[in-house]
Protein backbone atom coordinates (compact mmCIF):
# COMPACT_ATOMS: atom_id res chain seq x y z
CA UNK A 1 0.00 0.00 0.00
CA UNK A 2 2.67 2.30 0.86
CA UNK A 3 4.26 1.72 -2.20
CA UNK A 4 1.34 2.04 -4.41
CA UNK A 5 0.96 5.84 -2.61
CA UNK A 6 4.40 6.16 -2.79
CA UNK A 7 4.07 5.29 -6.91
CA UNK A 8 0.82 7.53 -7.06
CA UNK A 9 2.83 10.24 -5.63
CA UNK A 10 5.49 10.00 -8.44
CA UNK A 11 3.11 9.68 -11.22
CA UNK A 12 1.27 12.67 -10.28
CA UNK A 13 4.20 15.18 -10.23
CA UNK A 14 5.36 13.50 -13.49
CA UNK A 15 1.95 14.25 -14.94
CA UNK A 16 2.45 17.72 -14.50
CA UNK A 17 5.77 17.73 -15.68
CA UNK A 18 4.13 16.22 -19.04
CA UNK A 19 1.61 19.16 -19.31
CA UNK A 20 4.19 21.55 -20.24
CA UNK A 21 5.31 18.52 -22.75
CA UNK A 22 2.20 18.63 -24.39
CA UNK A 23 2.68 22.13 -26.82
CA UNK A 24 5.34 20.55 -28.10
CA UNK A 25 3.92 17.25 -29.17
CA UNK A 26 5.43 17.14 -32.74
CA UNK A 27 9.18 17.86 -31.72
CA UNK A 28 8.36 14.86 -28.95
CA UNK A 29 6.88 12.61 -31.61
CA UNK A 30 9.94 13.09 -34.07
CA UNK A 31 12.80 12.61 -31.51
CA UNK A 32 11.01 9.39 -30.56
CA UNK A 33 10.99 8.36 -34.06
CA UNK A 34 14.80 9.28 -34.46
CA UNK A 35 15.66 7.71 -31.24
CA UNK A 36 14.30 4.75 -32.78
CA UNK A 37 15.85 4.83 -35.88
CA UNK A 38 19.22 5.73 -33.89
CA UNK A 39 18.81 2.77 -31.50
CA UNK A 40 18.41 0.56 -34.93
CA UNK A 41 21.38 1.64 -36.38
CA UNK A 42 23.37 1.38 -33.18
CA UNK A 43 21.97 -2.28 -32.71
CA UNK A 44 23.40 -3.64 -36.16
CA UNK A 45 27.13 -2.97 -35.79
CA UNK A 46 27.28 -6.44 -33.82
CA UNK A 47 25.11 -8.33 -36.16
CA UNK A 48 27.67 -6.93 -39.09
CA UNK A 49 30.31 -7.58 -37.25
CA UNK A 50 29.54 -11.52 -36.92
CA UNK A 51 28.23 -11.74 -40.48
CA UNK A 52 31.89 -10.44 -41.35
CA UNK A 53 33.96 -12.64 -39.11
CA UNK A 54 31.61 -15.98 -39.36
CA UNK A 55 30.82 -15.77 -43.12
CA UNK A 56 33.06 -13.23 -44.66
CA UNK A 57 36.49 -13.85 -43.68
CA UNK A 58 36.48 -17.50 -43.25
CA UNK A 59 35.32 -17.95 -47.04
CA UNK A 60 37.90 -14.74 -48.22
CA UNK A 61 34.76 -12.98 -49.94
CA UNK A 62 36.50 -9.72 -51.33
CA UNK A 63 33.91 -8.34 -53.11
CA UNK A 64 31.32 -8.88 -49.73
CA UNK A 65 34.31 -7.42 -47.40
CA UNK A 66 34.05 -3.98 -49.39
CA UNK A 67 30.57 -4.06 -49.64
CA UNK A 68 30.62 -4.63 -45.70
CA UNK A 69 33.01 -1.82 -45.68
CA UNK A 70 30.85 0.68 -47.35
CA UNK A 71 27.57 -0.51 -45.53
CA UNK A 72 29.91 0.51 -41.84
CA UNK A 73 30.57 3.83 -43.45
CA UNK A 74 27.60 4.38 -44.42
CA UNK A 75 25.72 3.37 -41.01
CA UNK A 76 28.31 5.52 -39.48
CA UNK A 77 27.31 9.00 -41.49
CA UNK A 78 23.56 8.05 -40.91
CA UNK A 79 24.02 8.11 -37.16
CA UNK A 80 26.36 10.95 -37.23
CA UNK A 81 23.27 13.39 -39.07
CA UNK A 82 20.82 12.04 -37.29
CA UNK A 83 22.69 12.45 -33.68
CA UNK A 84 23.17 15.90 -34.59
CA UNK A 85 19.02 16.77 -35.27
CA UNK A 86 18.53 14.41 -32.61
CA UNK A 87 20.43 16.68 -29.80
CA UNK A 88 19.04 20.10 -31.66
CA UNK A 89 15.44 19.12 -31.10
CA UNK A 90 16.03 17.24 -28.01
CA UNK A 91 17.58 20.70 -26.78
CA UNK A 92 15.13 22.99 -28.31
CA UNK A 93 12.25 21.00 -26.79
CA UNK A 94 14.05 21.35 -23.25
CA UNK A 95 14.93 25.19 -23.85
CA UNK A 96 10.95 25.50 -25.09
CA UNK A 97 9.68 23.94 -21.89
CA UNK A 98 12.54 26.12 -19.35
CA UNK A 99 10.72 29.02 -21.33
CA UNK A 100 7.60 28.14 -20.98
CA UNK A 101 8.11 27.45 -16.98
CA UNK A 102 10.58 30.32 -16.14
CA UNK A 103 7.57 32.83 -17.41
CA UNK A 104 4.99 30.68 -15.86
CA UNK A 105 7.12 31.18 -12.16
CA UNK A 106 7.99 34.96 -13.34
CA UNK A 107 4.68 35.70 -13.53
CA UNK A 108 3.10 33.79 -10.47
CA UNK A 109 6.02 35.62 -8.42
CA UNK A 110 5.06 38.84 -9.53
CA UNK A 111 1.32 37.92 -8.29
CA UNK A 112 1.73 36.71 -5.33
CA UNK A 113 0.84 38.52 -1.68
CA UNK A 114 3.36 41.17 -0.67
CA UNK A 115 2.93 38.53 2.11
CA UNK A 116 4.30 35.49 0.76
CA UNK A 117 7.23 37.56 -0.50
CA UNK A 118 7.86 39.56 2.25
CA UNK A 119 8.12 36.06 4.27
CA UNK A 120 10.71 34.36 1.19
CA UNK A 121 14.33 35.58 0.71
CA UNK A 122 15.46 37.08 -2.30
CA UNK A 123 17.79 33.86 -2.49
CA UNK A 124 14.97 31.74 -2.02
CA UNK A 125 13.48 32.57 -4.74
CA UNK A 126 16.10 33.42 -6.79
CA UNK A 127 17.74 30.14 -6.58
CA UNK A 128 14.58 28.31 -7.52
CA UNK A 129 13.89 30.77 -10.50
CA UNK A 130 17.35 29.86 -11.40
CA UNK A 131 18.97 26.62 -10.43
CA UNK A 132 15.66 24.79 -9.62
CA UNK A 133 14.23 25.77 -13.07
CA UNK A 134 16.99 24.12 -14.58
CA UNK A 135 16.26 21.16 -13.39
CA UNK A 136 12.79 21.00 -14.92
CA UNK A 137 15.03 20.91 -18.20
CA UNK A 138 17.54 18.21 -17.22
CA UNK A 139 14.67 16.58 -16.51
CA UNK A 140 13.08 16.58 -19.64
CA UNK A 141 16.88 15.67 -21.73
CA UNK A 142 16.74 12.67 -18.95
CA UNK A 143 13.53 11.97 -19.97
CA UNK A 144 13.97 11.66 -23.36
CA UNK A 145 17.91 10.72 -23.32
CA UNK A 146 18.02 8.17 -21.51
CA UNK A 147 14.75 6.59 -21.02
CA UNK A 148 13.21 6.79 -24.35
CA UNK A 149 16.53 5.48 -25.81
CA UNK A 150 17.60 3.13 -23.28
CA UNK A 151 14.38 1.02 -22.65
CA UNK A 152 14.02 0.60 -26.32
CA UNK A 153 17.83 -0.65 -26.44
CA UNK A 154 17.73 -2.74 -23.13
CA UNK A 155 14.78 -4.40 -25.29
CA UNK A 156 15.90 -5.04 -28.44
CA UNK A 157 19.66 -6.05 -27.38
CA UNK A 158 17.99 -8.81 -24.88
CA UNK A 159 16.32 -9.80 -27.89
CA UNK A 160 19.17 -9.81 -30.16
CA UNK A 161 21.44 -11.36 -26.99
CA UNK A 162 18.85 -14.05 -25.83
CA UNK A 163 18.38 -15.35 -29.80
CA UNK A 164 22.32 -15.88 -29.99
CA UNK A 165 22.51 -17.53 -27.06
CA UNK A 166 20.15 -17.49 -24.10
CA UNK A 167 22.22 -19.56 -21.62
CA UNK A 168 24.85 -16.48 -21.45
CA UNK A 169 22.65 -13.66 -21.49
CA UNK A 170 20.24 -14.63 -18.75
CA UNK A 171 23.41 -16.07 -16.07
CA UNK A 172 24.67 -12.74 -16.50
CA UNK A 173 21.73 -10.75 -16.36
CA UNK A 174 21.63 -12.42 -12.59
CA UNK A 175 23.58 -9.21 -11.75
CA UNK A 176 20.88 -6.87 -12.49
CA UNK A 177 18.93 -7.12 -9.17
CA UNK A 178 22.09 -6.30 -7.46
CA UNK A 179 22.98 -3.09 -9.55
CA UNK A 180 18.87 -2.12 -9.30
CA UNK A 181 19.19 -2.65 -5.26
CA UNK A 182 23.02 -0.61 -5.35
CA UNK A 183 21.50 2.34 -7.23
CA UNK A 184 18.01 2.22 -5.23
CA UNK A 185 19.69 2.86 -2.04
CA UNK A 186 22.34 5.21 -3.06
CA UNK A 187 19.89 6.97 -4.95
CA UNK A 188 17.36 7.69 -2.06
CA UNK A 189 20.40 8.65 0.00
CA UNK A 190 22.14 11.12 -2.44
CA UNK A 191 17.84 12.66 -2.95
CA UNK A 192 18.17 13.83 0.76
CA UNK A 193 21.26 15.24 0.55
CA UNK A 194 20.39 16.98 -2.54
CA UNK A 195 17.27 18.72 -0.68
CA UNK A 196 20.00 20.03 1.67
CA UNK A 197 22.16 21.00 -0.27
CA UNK A 198 19.12 23.59 -2.44
CA UNK A 199 18.38 24.83 0.85
CA UNK A 200 22.39 25.62 1.73
CA UNK A 201 22.93 26.69 -2.04
CA UNK A 202 19.34 29.31 -1.86
CA UNK A 203 21.02 30.81 1.69
CA UNK A 204 24.28 31.38 0.13
CA UNK A 205 22.68 33.24 -3.22
CA UNK A 206 20.96 35.40 -0.35
CA UNK A 207 24.07 36.13 1.78
CA UNK A 208 25.71 37.31 -1.05
CA UNK A 209 23.31 39.57 -2.19
CA UNK A 210 22.53 41.16 0.75
CA UNK A 211 26.66 41.37 1.20
CA UNK A 212 26.82 43.25 -1.85
CA UNK A 213 23.57 45.61 -1.76
CA UNK A 214 24.81 46.16 2.09
CA UNK A 215 28.54 46.64 1.12
CA UNK A 216 29.05 50.73 1.89
CA UNK A 217 27.82 49.15 5.44
CA UNK A 218 30.53 46.45 5.47
CA UNK A 219 33.47 48.69 4.49
CA UNK A 220 32.19 51.80 6.83
CA UNK A 221 32.29 49.52 9.36
CA UNK A 222 35.30 48.02 8.13
CA UNK A 223 33.84 44.43 8.93
CA UNK A 224 35.49 42.80 5.17
CA UNK A 225 37.36 40.04 7.48
CA UNK A 226 34.09 39.40 9.48
CA UNK A 227 31.95 39.39 6.23
CA UNK A 228 34.81 37.09 4.41
CA UNK A 229 34.80 34.39 7.66
CA UNK A 230 31.07 34.29 7.09
CA UNK A 231 31.50 33.66 3.44
CA UNK A 232 34.32 30.93 4.40
CA UNK A 233 32.18 29.05 6.14
CA UNK A 234 28.99 28.87 3.96
CA UNK A 235 31.23 28.36 1.15
CA UNK A 236 32.71 25.28 3.25
CA UNK A 237 29.39 24.18 4.07
CA UNK A 238 28.06 24.17 0.22
CA UNK A 239 31.44 22.40 -0.63
CA UNK A 240 31.54 19.84 1.70
CA UNK A 241 27.66 18.73 0.79
CA UNK A 242 28.61 18.88 -2.71
CA UNK A 243 31.45 16.37 -2.17
CA UNK A 244 29.19 14.36 -0.12
CA UNK A 245 26.49 13.90 -3.12
CA UNK A 246 29.49 13.69 -5.60
CA UNK A 247 31.34 10.60 -3.13
CA UNK A 248 27.65 8.96 -3.13
CA UNK A 249 27.23 9.03 -6.79
CA UNK A 250 30.45 7.93 -7.96
CA UNK A 251 30.67 4.79 -4.94
CA UNK A 252 27.26 4.03 -6.16
CA UNK A 253 28.64 3.80 -9.97
CA UNK A 254 31.86 1.68 -9.26
CA UNK A 255 29.84 -0.83 -7.06
CA UNK A 256 27.80 -1.10 -10.50
CA UNK A 257 30.90 -0.71 -12.69
CA UNK A 258 32.73 -3.37 -10.86
CA UNK A 259 29.67 -6.10 -10.78
CA UNK A 260 29.55 -5.30 -14.96
CA UNK A 261 33.16 -6.14 -15.08
CA UNK A 262 32.45 -9.58 -13.47
CA UNK A 263 29.27 -10.14 -15.58
CA UNK A 264 31.54 -9.61 -18.92
CA UNK A 265 34.30 -11.52 -17.41
CA UNK A 266 32.31 -14.54 -16.94
CA UNK A 267 30.61 -14.03 -20.33
CA UNK A 268 34.28 -14.04 -21.52
CA UNK A 269 35.13 -16.80 -19.89
CA UNK A 270 32.39 -19.05 -20.18
CA UNK A 271 31.80 -18.24 -23.83
CA UNK A 272 35.51 -19.35 -24.20
CA UNK A 273 35.46 -22.28 -23.07
CA UNK A 274 32.26 -22.64 -25.72
CA UNK A 275 34.45 -22.00 -28.52
CA UNK A 276 37.28 -24.20 -27.72
CA UNK A 277 34.90 -26.95 -27.37
CA UNK A 278 33.66 -25.73 -31.10
CA UNK A 279 30.11 -25.18 -30.21
CA UNK A 280 29.68 -21.61 -30.88
CA UNK A 281 31.58 -19.56 -33.44
CA UNK A 282 34.19 -16.98 -32.41
CA UNK A 283 31.63 -14.06 -34.48
CA UNK A 284 28.78 -15.59 -32.22
CA UNK A 285 30.80 -15.02 -28.87
CA UNK A 286 31.94 -11.68 -30.14
CA UNK A 287 28.33 -10.64 -31.25
CA UNK A 288 27.33 -11.71 -27.82
CA UNK A 289 29.59 -9.95 -26.03
CA UNK A 290 29.11 -6.79 -27.46
CA UNK A 291 25.35 -7.20 -26.62
CA UNK A 292 25.54 -8.20 -23.40
CA UNK A 293 27.94 -4.81 -22.88
CA UNK A 294 26.11 -2.73 -24.92
CA UNK A 295 22.95 -3.76 -22.14
CA UNK A 296 25.01 -2.94 -19.28
CA UNK A 297 25.19 0.61 -20.59
CA UNK A 298 21.61 1.32 -20.99
CA UNK A 299 21.12 -0.52 -17.93
CA UNK A 300 23.46 1.62 -15.82
CA UNK A 301 22.16 4.80 -17.47
CA UNK A 302 18.78 3.32 -16.54
CA UNK A 303 19.99 3.20 -12.76
CA UNK A 304 21.88 6.14 -12.81
CA UNK A 305 18.86 7.77 -13.91
CA UNK A 306 17.55 7.11 -10.65
CA UNK A 307 19.50 9.07 -8.30
CA UNK A 308 19.28 12.21 -11.21
CA UNK A 309 15.30 12.06 -11.50
CA UNK A 310 15.05 12.02 -7.96
CA UNK A 311 17.47 15.16 -7.21
CA UNK A 312 15.76 17.02 -10.48
CA UNK A 313 12.70 16.13 -8.60
CA UNK A 314 13.87 17.58 -5.77
CA UNK A 315 14.53 20.74 -7.52
CA UNK A 316 10.66 20.48 -9.22
CA UNK A 317 9.11 20.16 -6.42
CA UNK A 318 10.92 23.24 -5.25
CA UNK A 319 9.71 25.17 -8.16
CA UNK A 320 6.05 23.84 -7.96
CA UNK A 321 5.75 24.79 -4.14
CA UNK A 322 6.30 28.62 -5.28
CA UNK A 323 3.16 27.63 -8.14
CA UNK A 324 1.37 26.21 -6.01
CA UNK A 325 1.49 29.41 -3.54
CA UNK A 326 -1.90 30.86 -4.11
CA UNK A 327 -1.93 34.60 -3.71
CA UNK A 328 -5.23 35.46 -1.31
CA UNK A 329 -5.00 39.37 -3.03
CA UNK A 330 -7.10 38.85 -6.18
CA UNK A 331 -9.93 40.12 -8.58
CA UNK A 332 -12.79 38.99 -6.57
CA UNK A 333 -15.32 37.11 -9.29
CA UNK A 334 -16.98 40.25 -10.87
CA UNK A 335 -15.14 42.88 -9.23
CA UNK A 336 -15.24 45.58 -11.63
CA UNK A 337 -13.47 48.85 -13.36
CA UNK A 338 -13.53 51.82 -11.59
CA UNK A 339 -14.40 54.76 -13.84
CA UNK A 340 -14.82 58.19 -12.97
CA UNK A 341 -13.16 58.40 -9.96
CA UNK A 342 -13.74 61.42 -7.33
CA UNK A 343 -11.98 60.25 -4.94
CA UNK A 344 -13.85 59.87 -1.42
CA UNK A 345 -12.08 57.38 0.86
CA UNK A 346 -13.33 55.71 3.71
CA UNK A 347 -12.18 53.40 6.19
CA UNK A 348 -14.76 51.79 8.53
CA UNK A 349 -13.90 49.76 11.40
CA UNK A 350 -10.48 48.70 10.07
CA UNK A 351 -8.24 46.17 11.77
CA UNK A 352 -4.82 44.66 10.91
CA UNK A 353 -2.11 43.18 11.62
CA UNK A 354 1.04 41.78 10.25
CA UNK A 355 1.61 39.34 12.28
CA UNK A 356 -0.80 37.10 14.79
CA UNK A 357 -1.47 39.37 18.53
CA UNK A 358 0.32 42.17 17.07
CA UNK A 359 -2.30 44.96 16.05
CA UNK A 360 -1.31 47.80 14.00
CA UNK A 361 -4.81 49.19 13.13
CA UNK A 362 -7.52 48.77 15.90
CA UNK A 363 -10.89 49.57 14.28
CA UNK A 364 -9.93 52.45 12.29
CA UNK A 365 -12.67 54.91 11.01
CA UNK A 366 -12.09 57.87 8.30
CA UNK A 367 -13.68 59.69 5.77
CA UNK A 368 -11.94 62.05 3.40
CA UNK A 369 -13.87 63.59 0.90
CA UNK A 370 -13.36 63.79 -2.80
CA UNK A 371 -10.44 66.77 -3.53
CA UNK A 372 -9.70 66.92 0.47
CA UNK A 373 -5.72 67.16 1.31
CA UNK A 374 -5.38 64.64 4.47
CA UNK A 375 -2.06 64.91 6.35
CA UNK A 376 -1.24 61.85 8.48
CA UNK A 377 0.43 62.55 11.91
CA UNK A 378 1.98 59.89 14.90
CA UNK A 379 4.92 58.24 16.20
CA UNK A 380 7.07 56.14 14.17
CA UNK A 381 5.28 52.40 13.79
CA UNK A 382 1.89 54.32 14.84
CA UNK A 383 0.55 52.38 11.13
CA UNK A 384 0.79 55.35 8.77
CA UNK A 385 2.39 53.52 6.16
CA UNK A 386 0.35 50.83 6.43
CA UNK A 387 -3.08 52.64 5.61
CA UNK A 388 -1.42 53.35 2.79
CA UNK A 389 -0.39 49.88 2.33
CA UNK A 390 -4.25 48.93 2.28
CA UNK A 391 -5.80 51.72 0.25
CA UNK A 392 -3.41 50.10 -2.63
CA UNK A 393 -4.25 46.44 -1.61
CA UNK A 394 -0.94 45.30 -1.13
CA UNK A 395 -2.74 43.74 1.84
CA UNK A 396 -6.09 43.40 2.90
CA UNK A 397 -7.62 44.06 6.63
CA UNK A 398 -8.51 41.50 8.84
CA UNK A 399 -11.73 42.69 9.71
CA UNK A 400 -13.59 46.05 8.64
CA UNK A 401 -13.69 47.52 4.77
CA UNK A 402 -12.10 50.31 3.00
CA UNK A 403 -13.82 52.03 0.15
CA UNK A 404 -13.58 54.63 -2.26
CA UNK A 405 -16.55 56.81 -4.23
CA UNK A 406 -18.78 54.14 -2.06
CA UNK A 407 -17.31 51.02 -3.35
CA UNK A 408 -15.78 48.19 -1.57
CA UNK A 409 -11.49 48.14 -3.15
CA UNK A 410 -12.66 44.27 -2.90
CA UNK A 411 -15.16 44.70 -5.53
CA UNK A 412 -12.90 46.65 -7.66
CA UNK A 413 -10.63 45.22 -10.08
CA UNK A 414 -7.10 45.25 -8.48
CA UNK A 415 -5.47 47.30 -11.70
CA UNK A 416 -7.87 49.62 -12.01
CA UNK A 417 -8.03 50.48 -8.28
CA UNK A 418 -4.05 50.94 -8.72
CA UNK A 419 -4.48 53.14 -11.45
CA UNK A 420 -5.76 55.54 -9.76
CA UNK A 421 -3.79 56.26 -7.37
CA UNK A 422 -0.43 57.32 -7.21
CA UNK A 423 2.03 55.81 -4.56
CA UNK A 424 4.88 57.89 -3.71
CA UNK A 425 7.13 56.19 -0.85
CA UNK A 426 9.93 57.92 1.26
CA UNK A 427 12.33 54.48 0.09
CA UNK A 428 12.57 55.29 -3.47
CA UNK A 429 12.62 52.38 -6.12
CA UNK A 430 14.60 53.68 -9.30
CA UNK A 431 15.53 50.91 -12.12
CA UNK A 432 18.91 50.50 -13.56
CA UNK A 433 17.74 52.41 -16.86
CA UNK A 434 17.84 55.72 -17.85
CA UNK A 435 16.09 58.62 -15.94
CA UNK A 436 13.83 58.83 -19.27
CA UNK A 437 13.09 55.20 -19.27
CA UNK A 438 12.39 55.17 -15.30
CA UNK A 439 10.06 58.67 -15.52
CA UNK A 440 7.89 56.51 -18.24
CA UNK A 441 6.78 53.99 -15.64
CA UNK A 442 4.34 55.86 -14.52
CA UNK A 443 3.07 56.78 -18.14
CA UNK A 444 4.53 53.96 -20.55
CA UNK A 445 3.33 56.06 -23.59
CA UNK A 446 4.48 59.64 -22.60
CA UNK A 447 5.96 62.55 -24.92
CA UNK A 448 9.06 64.07 -23.96
CA UNK A 449 6.81 67.16 -23.43
CA UNK A 450 4.94 65.50 -20.30
CA UNK A 451 8.22 64.30 -19.03
CA UNK A 452 9.38 67.49 -19.02
CA UNK A 453 6.52 68.77 -17.45
CA UNK A 454 6.05 66.31 -14.46
CA UNK A 455 9.91 66.53 -14.16
CA UNK A 456 9.90 70.41 -13.89
CA UNK A 457 6.86 70.41 -11.17
CA UNK A 458 9.35 67.62 -8.83
CA UNK A 459 12.12 70.24 -9.38
CA UNK A 460 13.69 67.81 -11.04
CA UNK A 461 13.89 69.55 -14.61
CA UNK A 462 17.45 71.56 -13.64
CA UNK A 463 19.49 68.94 -12.12
CA UNK A 464 18.16 66.18 -14.86
CA UNK A 465 19.32 69.14 -17.70
CA UNK A 466 22.72 69.09 -15.74
CA UNK A 467 23.44 65.30 -16.26
CA UNK A 468 25.47 64.65 -19.44
CA UNK A 469 23.26 62.87 -21.10
CA UNK A 470 20.26 64.61 -19.89
CA UNK A 471 17.33 62.70 -20.02
CA UNK A 472 19.07 59.97 -20.79
CA UNK A 473 21.64 59.41 -18.36
CA UNK A 474 21.81 56.32 -16.83
CA UNK A 475 20.71 55.67 -13.68
CA UNK A 476 22.34 52.87 -10.88
CA UNK A 477 24.91 50.36 -11.35
CA UNK A 478 26.83 51.11 -15.07
CA UNK A 479 25.11 54.94 -14.42
CA UNK A 480 25.09 58.06 -12.39
CA UNK A 481 24.36 57.75 -8.71
CA UNK A 482 21.95 60.32 -7.62
CA UNK A 483 21.44 61.72 -4.25
CA UNK A 484 18.48 60.68 -1.94
CA UNK A 485 16.51 64.23 -2.55
CA UNK A 486 17.00 63.95 -6.35
CA UNK A 487 15.64 60.82 -6.47
CA UNK A 488 12.72 61.12 -4.23
CA UNK A 489 12.13 64.22 -6.99
CA UNK A 490 12.42 61.15 -9.82
CA UNK A 491 10.11 59.19 -7.82
CA UNK A 492 7.58 62.25 -7.62
CA UNK A 493 7.91 62.87 -10.88
CA UNK A 494 7.33 59.37 -12.26
CA UNK A 495 4.42 59.09 -10.07
CA UNK A 496 2.57 62.70 -11.62
CA UNK A 497 2.69 61.21 -14.85
CA UNK A 498 0.60 58.67 -13.75
CA UNK A 499 -1.82 61.62 -13.55
CA UNK A 500 -3.98 59.36 -10.91
CA UNK A 501 -6.93 60.84 -9.19
CA UNK A 502 -5.85 59.75 -5.33
CA UNK A 503 -2.24 60.77 -4.38
CA UNK A 504 -0.23 59.17 -1.23
CA UNK A 505 2.93 61.03 -0.25
CA UNK A 506 4.18 58.69 2.81
CA UNK A 507 7.31 61.02 3.33
CA UNK A 508 8.00 61.57 -0.12
CA UNK A 509 9.80 64.44 0.47
CA UNK A 510 10.98 63.56 3.81
CA UNK A 511 15.30 63.84 1.99
CA UNK A 512 14.67 67.41 0.45
CA UNK A 513 15.33 70.59 2.17
CA UNK A 514 12.75 72.49 3.77
CA UNK A 515 12.76 75.25 0.97
CA UNK A 516 12.42 72.32 -2.33
CA UNK A 517 10.14 70.31 -0.23
CA UNK A 518 7.51 73.07 0.38
CA UNK A 519 8.00 74.12 -3.61
CA UNK A 520 7.36 70.60 -4.72
CA UNK A 521 4.14 70.33 -2.51
CA UNK A 522 2.82 73.76 -3.97
CA UNK A 523 3.34 71.89 -7.14
CA UNK A 524 1.77 69.09 -6.40
CA UNK A 525 -1.04 70.97 -4.80
CA UNK A 526 -1.74 73.39 -7.59
CA UNK A 527 -1.76 70.57 -10.54
CA UNK A 528 -3.59 68.38 -8.15
CA UNK A 529 -6.84 70.58 -8.46
CA UNK A 530 -9.75 68.28 -7.27
CA UNK A 531 -7.73 65.43 -6.82
CA UNK A 532 -7.58 63.67 -3.14
CA UNK A 533 -4.04 64.14 -1.21
CA UNK A 534 -2.90 61.54 1.13
CA UNK A 535 0.12 63.05 3.01
CA UNK A 536 2.07 61.34 5.44
CA UNK A 537 4.62 63.88 7.17
CA UNK A 538 7.91 64.01 8.95
CA UNK A 539 8.20 67.75 9.47
CA UNK A 540 4.87 68.68 10.76
CA UNK A 541 5.25 72.06 9.64
CA UNK A 542 4.89 71.26 6.04
CA UNK A 543 1.66 70.09 6.69
CA UNK A 544 0.22 73.98 6.22
CA UNK A 545 -1.25 72.91 3.19
CA UNK A 546 -3.18 70.54 4.40
CA UNK A 547 -7.12 71.34 4.82
CA UNK A 548 -7.33 68.27 7.70
CA UNK A 549 -5.21 66.42 9.23
CA UNK A 550 -5.59 63.06 11.28
CA UNK A 551 -3.55 62.10 14.37
CA UNK A 552 -2.59 58.64 14.81
CA UNK A 553 -1.41 56.80 17.87
CA UNK A 554 -1.29 52.85 18.16
CA UNK A 555 -3.48 52.31 14.77
CA UNK A 556 -5.94 54.53 15.85
CA UNK A 557 -7.19 57.66 15.30
CA UNK A 558 -6.87 60.22 18.34
CA UNK A 559 -7.16 63.49 16.85
CA UNK A 560 -8.52 65.47 13.97
CA UNK A 561 -8.47 68.67 12.62
CA UNK A 562 -6.95 71.56 10.99
CA UNK A 563 -3.84 72.68 11.41
CA UNK A 564 -4.64 75.27 14.03
CA UNK A 565 -7.57 73.34 15.62
CA UNK A 566 -5.06 70.57 16.83
CA UNK A 567 -2.36 73.23 17.57
CA UNK A 568 -5.08 75.00 19.84
CA UNK A 569 -6.19 71.86 21.59
CA UNK A 570 -2.93 71.17 22.94
CA UNK A 571 -2.91 67.44 22.51
CA UNK A 572 -0.79 65.24 21.16
CA UNK A 573 -0.29 66.50 17.36
CA UNK A 574 0.56 70.40 19.55
CA UNK A 575 3.54 68.10 21.48
CA UNK A 576 4.77 66.52 18.80
CA UNK A 577 4.93 69.78 16.69
CA UNK A 578 6.88 71.49 19.65
CA UNK A 579 9.64 68.64 19.97
CA UNK A 580 10.19 69.00 16.63
CA UNK A 581 10.50 73.11 17.18
CA UNK A 582 12.72 71.96 19.88
CA UNK A 583 15.00 70.14 17.86
CA UNK A 584 15.45 72.57 14.90
CA UNK A 585 16.73 75.05 17.33
P1 LIG B 1 4.42 54.18 10.38
O1 LIG B 1 4.25 54.42 8.93
O2 LIG B 1 3.39 54.89 11.21
O3 LIG B 1 5.79 54.47 10.89
P2 LIG B 1 3.88 51.42 9.70
O4 LIG B 1 2.50 51.50 9.21
O5 LIG B 1 4.96 51.34 8.69
O6 LIG B 1 4.17 52.65 10.70
O7 LIG B 1 4.05 50.17 10.67
C1 LIG B 1 3.20 49.92 11.75
C2 LIG B 1 3.72 48.72 12.52
O8 LIG B 1 3.72 47.56 11.72
C3 LIG B 1 5.14 48.90 13.02
O9 LIG B 1 5.20 48.40 14.32
C4 LIG B 1 5.97 48.02 12.11
O10 LIG B 1 7.04 47.46 12.80
C5 LIG B 1 4.98 46.94 11.69
N1 LIG B 1 5.25 46.49 10.32
C6 LIG B 1 5.33 47.25 9.22
N2 LIG B 1 5.54 46.48 8.12
C7 LIG B 1 5.60 45.20 8.52
C8 LIG B 1 5.79 43.94 7.88
N3 LIG B 1 5.93 43.85 6.56
N4 LIG B 1 5.81 42.83 8.62
C9 LIG B 1 5.64 42.90 9.95
N5 LIG B 1 5.44 44.04 10.62
C10 LIG B 1 5.42 45.20 9.95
Amino acid sequence: MKLLSKYKKLLKDNQRIVQYFKPYWKIWLIIIVIANILTLLELANPLIVKFLIDVVLLEKNYKMLNLLMFAFIGIGMASVVIQYVYGYLQKRLSLSILFDVRNELFHHIENLDTKEVHDKTLGDFLSRITDDIEAIGEYTALIFQTLLMNVLMVVIIFAMAIMLHWQLTLISMLIIPFVVYSQKHYGKKVSEIFEGFRIIDASFLNFLQERLTLLPLIKTFSREKHELDKEKKKAKELIKTDIEITKLSNFSASVVGVLIFYALLFVLWYGGLEVIKGVLTIGTLIAVYTYIGMLFGPVQELTDLNISLRTSLVSIKRVFSVLDTKPKIVNRKGAKNLKDVKGAIKFKNVSFSYEPDKTVLDKLNLEIKPGEIIGFVGTSGSGKSTIARLLTRLYDPDKGSISIDGYDIKDIKLDSLRKHIAYMKQEVMLFDASIKENLMYGKLDATQEEIEKVAKLAQAHDFIMKQKKKYNTLLGTEGVELSGGEQQRLSIARALLKDAKIIILDEATSALDVETELKVQEAIKSVSKGKTILMVAHRLSTLNIADRIFVLDKGKIVEKGTFNQLMNKKGLFYNIHMLQMKEME
